[in-house]
């Protein structure tokens, strides 16, 4: 199967209204080009200065999500360009980015990353951390006016267990919808990322609104 068969097999069977992430990372820019041809135009990395250079070198209606862990001192190189960053874990971490998008002058979307795997690896807030920032956001005297959290992100258990994957899915879902009513200038939450090449059906089953597929679009890594 050619990247244009996959991924168009890929779109084919998402629902409407569930955004497809095309997970990048490690692939040449002539394979994204692939992708961009067949009309995909996000396009998500976990690396910085990997997203850098193909943004450099790629058509510029192209959007970047970064979905990887990011370190507070590279924001500055993504600020200019990036649209969506999906793993932001910390205050710490969105008050650098509040700071590099006004030197920008822009307003950077970014989902929370929360964690719901059973596994130790992965990063992400636990639901205090999470009430504790969004506690923050609401406050009128806070200036975070250059951010603004559009949903939540997470990543399942990599596991064939599917009713412990799907229990992980629904948490987060659980989690999502009891934010749903908050609606402050930089605070709404319509995204809600989960799911990946091995197991986005079941995400988009217990709610899912984005995917993020790599390996399937792409091959293997
Ligand atoms: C690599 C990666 C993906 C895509 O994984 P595939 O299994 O190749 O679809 C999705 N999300 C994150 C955070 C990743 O790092």
């Amino acid at each position: 199967m050619s990247i244009q068969n996959n991924l168009r097999s890929i779109q084919a069977s998402l629902p409407e209204k569930v955004t497809l992430v095309a997970v990048s990372k490690t692939k040449p820019v002539s394979d994204l080009m692939e992708a961009y041809e067949a009309g995909q135009r996000i396009f998500g990395e976990n690396k910085i200065q990997e997203m850098t250079e193909k943004w450099e070198a790629m058509p510029k209606d192209i959007q970047w999500h970064m979905i990887g862990h990011v370190q507070t001192n590279k924001v500055k190189y993504m600020a200019p360009f990036v649209s969506l960053i999906h793993g932001v874990d910390s205050l710490k971490l969105l008050q650098e980015i509040n700071k590099q998008a006004q030197k920008n002058s822009r307003i950077i979307d970014c989902l929370l990353q929360i964690y719901i795997a059973e596994e130790e690896s992965k990063f992400g807030l636990d639901e205090k951390e999470l009430e504790t920032i969004f506690e923050f956001i609401q406050e009128e005297k806070n200036e975070m006016n250059h951010i603004r959290i559009v949903g939540l992100m997470g990543m399942a258990t990599f596991t064939n267990n599917t009713a412990q994957v799907e229990k992980e899915f629904s948490r987060l879902k659980t989690i999502f919808d009891s934010y749903s009513n908050l609606n402050t200038k930089n605070c709404q939450l319509n995204t809600l990322s989960m799911g990946m090449s091995g197991d986005y059906q079941l995400a988009i089953k217990c709610g899912s609104t984005m995917v993020r597929i790599g390996s399937s679009i792409f091959g293997g890594r």
